[in-house]
């Protein structure tokens, strides 16, 4: 959204860029607390770009696009870098990529293929540290790439820094650059605890490790989750290095660095941009945030004879990904009930394209959400899609608010039923008090009941249990297999074949697992992984409908929560009927014999899962392993039998290896879930 007006005359608008950009370069690096997205920035950038080449008079060195960063705050004592530390220069397209790579050729006046590393760029922030000896003497900001801020205490607080290098070989003066950057799971349980204490939180990764790292007492540093990642070298005295920038990153990484292990060597542009859409298709996968792929020649020597412009090096580039932020309007606020009659506030917002697709709706979780964003309806927001998770409204833009923006009022009454909405101390969640006499809660709790991890009635879905739900065919779960071939076939879209499938799809759907069943249930907190769990502890219905709180509690991973609404609803009449009609209709399942727990397939097996898993989160491996009876433990002994190791495993892998145990990869595990039943 561009907030400029028109300007028939270059030069007014060169300045008003300029002024703006100025601003929020400002509010990004010094402040940490920008007012606008990094596409927003990028686009006001672009512009100023195309007029200035249009317009080469009119460039000054002051120019924000001649310029890195921002000028380091004074409340740090600033460190003079002694050579520069620049930022890079940007691609959007495919096009801007290999016009990069024709400037090169154009430059070096050759013909051939130039090698390139490739490397992620971590969504961070960048930062020096300075060896003496191999003593880490300082670390600092970028700043404004000749001034930046001293760090030196916060920085000794990041355990994967190295306060000594290891090995030998290192030049007596070493400056080493790279970014430090938040992991997304660290972020996420930063931002949650703030959440619970009802503090500010922080708008994405990037952020919080900026906040995180520039702070005045360094005790705040060391309680955040950082890391930081070796890119490059900057002043090296007293020793040679590598001819090669890969070779500089074997070197760092054997210096006691992390470096990013996907980086690569592309042989050509054409298998760099090979490597851009490798790592895109993995981007939501990966533990960290990062916004392109960096691209360096990976000759020294090139590197040299292409040297630098103002505040880039002419050698390299960052192929960008498209923005996960992006702002517009909040349109409207609706409320949804859900299956537990958690009554939650939905975003309705002007569509806006970002995360790759076109968003129109965000979750807003609930009232304390709205109260700390300080949201009202026809604001200016900033929203938020990291990988497939669903949208998020992360900030409001304040200084955008207009005198007609609204406040949000939550409502006292289900907006569905009509019921009291109810709040219960300590939860945040408002519910609303009908239970299945609340629509709303009905058709949510037969979706799920004919949902595919549940009962999986093919062809039941969204839209047929609302037209049954709405027309008074089916008020509780039994009443599905009581609706008639000629009652299907009589609702909106339907056919007599589709209705035929249907009646199929219902006996089909008798035979079921216990785990399934009580998972179909809906009771609250119980997931798939717990149901199984259940229903491998118990091996039958009536076992765990019998069950009190305390022997609840022995089922692997089931806490005094769970037990608490498992314990509630076995307690209802009105429930126990419920499974008593669903049984009547004829759905079964086989007992499970849980006499010898040795009959399952992993019993007497012993696991420990180390490093980042892709396919699925730990907590949901862990879960399934347990449910075929393995043992899984937190730390690797000679009593381990496997150790399960996914990408960024450390000490625990090297202590698996020591001791000659079984080491397997994800795929090895996903394949060995698979292998027993369990669904992925
Ligand atoms: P940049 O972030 O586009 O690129 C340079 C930086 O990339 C380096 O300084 C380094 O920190 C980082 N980097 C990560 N991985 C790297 C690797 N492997 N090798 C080398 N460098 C690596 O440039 P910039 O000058 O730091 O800032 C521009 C960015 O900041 C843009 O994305 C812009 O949108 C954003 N910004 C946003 C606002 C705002 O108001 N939202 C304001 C100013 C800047």
């Amino acid at each position: 959204m561009s907030t400029l007006p028109l300007f028939d005359n270059p030069a007014f608008e060169i300045a008003e860029l300029r002024k703006q950009l100025n601003h929020h370069s400002y509010r990004y690096y010094a402040l940490d607390n920008p007012e606008i997205t990094d596409a927003e920035y990028d686009r006001l950038m672009q512009r100023l770009r195309e007029l200035e080449e249009k317009n080469p008079l009119l460039i000054t060195a002051d120019s924000p696009t001649q310029r890195v960063g921002a000028t380091p705050l004074p409340a740090f004592t600033t460190v003079v870098h002694e050579l520069p530390m620049l930022s890079l220069d940007n691609a959007f397209s495919d096009e801007d990529l290999l016009a990069f790579n024709q400037r090169i050729l154009d430059r070096l006046k050759i013909n051939d293929d130039v090698e390139y590393a490739c490397e992620l760029k971590l969504d961070g922030i960048a930062v020096s540290l300075l060896y003496q000896d191999g003593l880490l003497v300082r670390g600092a900001t970028r700043g404004d790439g000749t001034n930046g801020e001293d760090i030196t205490l916060n920085v000794r607080t990041i355990k994967s820094i190295p306060l000594r290098l290891q090995g030998d070989g290192y030049p007596a003066v070493l400056e080493v650059r790279g970014e430090i950057y938040m992991p997304k799971a660290g972020f996420d349980s930063l931002n949650d605890k703030a959440r619970a204490i009802g503090e500010k939180l922080f708008v994405n990764p990037r952020n919080a490790a900026a906040g995180s790292l520039r702070q005045l007492d360094p005790k705040v540093t060391a309680s955040r989750p950082l890391e930081m990642c070796a890119y490059s070298v900057g002043w090296v005295d007293g020793g040679e290095l590598p001819e090669t920038h890969s070779g500089i990153l074997t070197a760092l990484k054997n210096w006691g660095f992390l470096t990013n292990r996907e980086t690569q060597v592309a042989k050509n542009i054409q298998d760099a941009m090979g490597f851009y859409r490798r790592i895109g298709e993995k981007r939501d996968a990966l533990a960290y945030d990062i916004d392109g792929i960096v691209f360096k020649v990976n000759s020294r020597e090139l590197q040299e004879k292409l040297g630098f412009i103002s505040r880039a090096p002419r050698w390299a580039i960052a192929y960008k990904f498209p923005a996960q932020e992006e702002s517009t309007i909040l349109l409207d606020v609706e409320f949804q009930v859900g299956r537990t009659g958690a009554v939650t506030p939905v975003a309705r917002l002007q569509p806006v394209f970002v995360g790759g697709v076109t968003v129109s709706n965000a979750t807003l979780h609930n009232r304390d959400e709205i109260n700390r964003l300080n949201l009202k309806i026809g604001d200016t927001v900033i929203v938020r899609r990291a990988g497939d998770v669903i949208p998020q409204i992360v900030q409001v833009i304040e200084s955008k608010r207009t005198v007609d923006a609204r406040d949000i009022v939550f409502p006292n009454e289900c907006p569905v039923c009509g019921s009291p909405v109810e709040t219960v101390a300590d939860e945040a969640v408002a519910r609303c008090s009908g239970g299945l006499v609340c629509a709303a809660q009905r058709k949510e709790a037969i979706k799920h009941f004919a949902s595919r991890k549940a009962m999986n009635i093919e062809g039941l879905g969204d839209k047929l249990v609302e037209q049954l739900v709405d027309s008074g065919l089916v008020n509780n779960l039994a009443d599905i297999y009581s609706v008639t071939r000629e009652q299907l076939a009589s609702m909106d879209r339907m056919g007599e074949k589709s209705a035929d499938n249907i009646i199929l799809a219902l006996e089909k759907s008798k035979a079921t697992s216990l785990a399934k069943f009580i998972y179909a249930l809906g009771i609250r907190e119980v997931g798939e992984a717990t149901a199984r769990n259940f229903a491998n502890y118990f091996g039958s219905f009536e076992a765990l409908a019998e069950a009190d709180q305390e022997t609840l509690q022995q089922v692997p991973d089931v806490g005094p929560v769970v037990a608490h609404f498992v314990a509630e609803f076995f307690s209802q009449e009105s429930n126990i009927a419920a499974v008593a009609a669903l049984r009547n209709h004829g759905i079964y399942w086989e007992n499970i014999n849980v006499s010898s727990p040795e009959a399952l397939p992993l019993s007497g097996l012993t696991y420990v899962l180390t490093g980042t898993l892709e396919t699925l989160s730990r907590d949901d491996a862990k879960a399934k392993l347990l449910a075929l009876g393995a043992k899984v433990a937190g730390s690797v002994s000679a009593k381990t039998d496997y150790v399960v190791a996914g990408p960024g495993a450390g000490s625990k892998l090297a202590k698996a290896e020591a001791l000659g145990l079984k080491v397997m990869d994800e795929t090895a595990l996903v394949e060995l879930l698979r292998e027993h039943g369990q669904e992925l």
